[in-house]
């Protein structure tokens, strides 16, 4: 497994409901969560690992503690307005100002099998929020403001040309 990278259309996936927690899975939220610490994030989607499954890892506090993967997670609740600028793992960067709701109730299994009801507002609710977009197909890209678009827009194209050249050296080894 591997972060992928802006514009590999996996990241455009959306992704399925998990319906078993078997060993495979874990084994596989566990690479995530290296992946996560190794790329210094604080949350990453299975989807961005090129798994398709509504499945994500987040440690807000970097502190390797408590509970950090999360199965089926949907936000039940939100409420307020914040904007702030986010960056994502999958587009390097890339850092634009995101409106997000500043607090959210989610509700999502841990690894046992167990049902949490959680809430979260500022930093933690923006990650839950970025981190459930992935699992729709959603980037940070889709929703920056009209300002941050223009901002990132020679960004964004560089990662385009980057990916198209990575695609064709494939192709012709
Ligand atoms: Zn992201």
């Amino acid at each position: 497994m591997n972060i992928l990278i802006y514009p590999d259309p996996r990241l455009r996936q959306k992704a399925k409901p998990v319906k078993e927690i078997t060993e495979d899975l874990r084994e596989k939220a566990e690479v995530m969560l290296q992946l996560m610490y190794q790329a210094e994030g604080i949350g990453l989607a299975a989807t961005q690992a090129g798994w398709p499954v509504r499945l994500l890892v987040k440690d807000p506090t970097g502190e390797k503690a408590g509970e950090r993967v999360y199965i089926n997670p949907v936000i039940i609740h939100q409420e307020g307005e914040s904007l702030e600028e986010e960056g994502c793992l999958s587009l390097p960067g890339v850092f634009g100002k995101i409106p997000r709701s500043e607090k959210v109730k989610v509700s999502a299994y841990n690894l046992e099998g167990d049902e949490l009801a959680l809430e979260a507002s500022g930093l933690e609710a923006r990650v839950w929020q970025h981190e459930i977009d992935h699992l729709n197909g959603v980037l940070i890209i889709d929703k920056m403001t009209p300002a941050s678009s223009i901002a990132n827009s020679r960004r964004i194209k560089e990662l385009e040309a980057i990916y198209k050249e990575g695609v064709a050296i494939t192709r012709s080894l």
